[in-house]
């Protein structure tokens, strides 16, 4: 314990993810002057960026989309009147799969000529991704209508019914048939594109072609057919604008404050506890953590709140990542994101594909000329890491060098390149990064499981507390945590002009 001081504040919100900054820029636009409380030494979460050796890199999320129109950061940048710095990249990923290189071009005729030649049926290849780009087209502009949804009280039904356009309705019947269903349906469920359709979708919606609805499916396998870009220097930059932007209107965000309870005072205000002792008490508090996180930092009612909605919601998946530098030896016209299928499934993950982002050739801030970074992920279990005990460092090395071994094997140059640097990370050391629980990250899978309305809520019963992040609608990706944090807003603003007044 360090110092103690005792803060009012106008918001307070706890995380600096990107569904925390955006919640917070949104406040300080209205001249709200939020306090940002986050736990790490630079904010961000799992869309930041970290030095090591001398290198640049990404901290979790390595591919960015969300620039559109209707899409969540377009939105954001138009609602501050902000540049996010980027560059577009096209095409946006590759896909390597059985000995073949399948290319996700932005253009839509050129991916569906793509598709057609890696797996055949072009007949069924064209229907079934036109209809998926339908699809997620109308699921992005309804989304960007209707930013009280889920509904949760009947004003909110009116407002759907005021925004909407007869015309989208029919589009919700994707919400009860899974994207496998589709797949038969146009007649292009093979093996091959089936593998295909399943990795892609983990990546996108944590889940396979059984288990996701189309409607949510729709917009994660067209991911690449929207604009991809690259943020020069790494995913910090994105938010360090914003948080130039939040401090530019008089808010503050406060690194290494790491908040360890949440009560309710009488009166109705929120004392939050760091762990250095700090007090914040405020009006409103805005929880961009994860709904598990929750009921570990409240009691009472609260904490009973929680733990009802984090034992709902409580399937997730972790990640095993590596930190990976090489010489630059990448054939020019390579992607820089790329999706390996493996041949066999990785020893102990059971992960059957991984993802590779490589650093753009002279963004010399993430690497010197001559030298590329990159940041491999893959799904796993989490639990299964912390029970190692004694054997955990033994499994972590084996892992990374099965990685290792599969990117000499099938990655485009990597065989040819020299190794400089090369660490993993477990959902051991992801907890203590980011301080998610259990190192759950990436947010819960979208099931059909779920009904289309099955969300845990971004507005609690505590008036006053409001959550934002990949764990509330519409889930994972920076996309979806910042429009999260753009419904808070406006679910949150009849509440907030009411407190703010008292
Ligand atoms: C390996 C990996 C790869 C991914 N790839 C992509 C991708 O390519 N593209 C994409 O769009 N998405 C990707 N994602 C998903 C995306 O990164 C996340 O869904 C999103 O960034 C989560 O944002 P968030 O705002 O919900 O929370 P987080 O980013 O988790 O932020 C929460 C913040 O709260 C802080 N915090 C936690 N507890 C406390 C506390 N008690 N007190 C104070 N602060 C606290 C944390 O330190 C953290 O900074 C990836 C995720 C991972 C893990």
């Amino acid at each position: 314990m360090t110092s103690t001081t005792d803060t009012y504040t106008n918001a307070l919100v706890i995380g600096s993810g990107m569904g925390g900054m955006t919640i917070a820029a949104l406040l300080a636009r209205d001249g709200v002057k939020p306090t940002v409380l986050e736990a790490a030494h630079v904010p961000g979460g799992c869309s930041s960026s970290f030095k090591r050796k001398g290198y640049i890199f990404e901290s979790g999320a390595t591919t960015l989309i969300g620039f559109d129109p209707n899409q969540p950061l377009h939105r954001l940048e138009s609602l501050l009147d902000i540049t996010i710095p980027r560059e577009k990249i096209s095409p946006g990923m590759s896909v390597h799969i059985n000995g073949k290189t399948c290319i996700r071009y932005e253009d839509r005729d050129a991916w569906i000529q793509e598709a057609s030649s890696v797996f055949g049926n072009a007949e069924g290849q064209a229907t079934f991704w036109k209809t998926a780009f339908e699809v997620a087209d109308t699921v992005w502009k309804v989304s960007a209508r209707n930013t009280h949804f889920p509904p949760q009280k009947v004003s909110d039904l009116f407002r759907m019914a005021i925004n909407n356009s007869p015309f989208d309705v029919p589009v919700l019947r994707h919400a009860f048939v899974s994207v496998g269903e589709m797949m038969q349906r146009h007649g292009v469920d093979t093996l091959e594109f089936r593998r295909f359709i399943d990795e892609q979708l983990m990546i996108t919606a944590q889940a396979g072609a059984d288990e996701v609805p189309f409607l949510f499916g729709a917009a994660g396998i067209t991911y690449t057919n929207y604009g991809n870009y690259y943020v020069p220097g790494g995913l910090l930059e994105m938010i360090r604008t914003i948080q130039g932007y939040i401090e530019n209107q008089g808010g503050t965000l406060k690194t290494k404050s790491r908040v360890t309870r949440i009560t309710r005072e009488e009166g109705g205000l929120f004392r939050v506890e760091t762990h250095s002792g700090d007090v914040f008490k405020s009006p409103l508090v805005y929880a961009n953590l994860p709904v598990w996180n929750m009921k570990d930092l409240t009691e009472g009612p609260m904490q009973d709140y929680f733990s009802a909605q984090s034992a709902r919601y409580d399937k997730a998946w972790g990640a095993f990542t590596m930190g990976v530098v090489t010489t630059d030896t990448y054939p020019d016209d390579m992607t820089l994101h790329h999706q390996i299928h493996l041949d066999e499934p990785m020893p102990f993950t059971g992960a059957t594909s991984f993802f590779v982002s490589i650093s753009k050739r002279g963004d010399t801030r993430r690497a010197p000329e001559g030298y590329r970074a990159m940041n491999v992920s893959t799904h796993t279990a989490t639990r299964p890491w912390f029970d190692l005990n004694g054997g955990y460092d033994q499994v972590k090395k084996a892992s990374e060098a099965f990685i290792l071994q599969a990117m000499r094997n099938k990655l485009p140059g990597f065989s040819q390149a020299a190794l400089e640097v090369s660490f993993g990370s477990t959902p051991v050391t992801w907890q203590n990064w980011v301080y998610r629980k259990e190192g759950r990250v990436g947010g819960i899978p979208q099931q059909m499981s779920r009904s289309l309305l099955d969300w845990s809520p971004a507005v609690t019963p505590f008036e006053g507390l409001f959550l934002c992040g990949d764990t509330v609608y519409p889930g994972q990706g920076i996309p979806g945590v910042t429009l999260s944090g753009i419904n808070v807003y406006y679910t949150s603003e009849k509440q907030r002009k009411k407190l703010q007044t008292n």
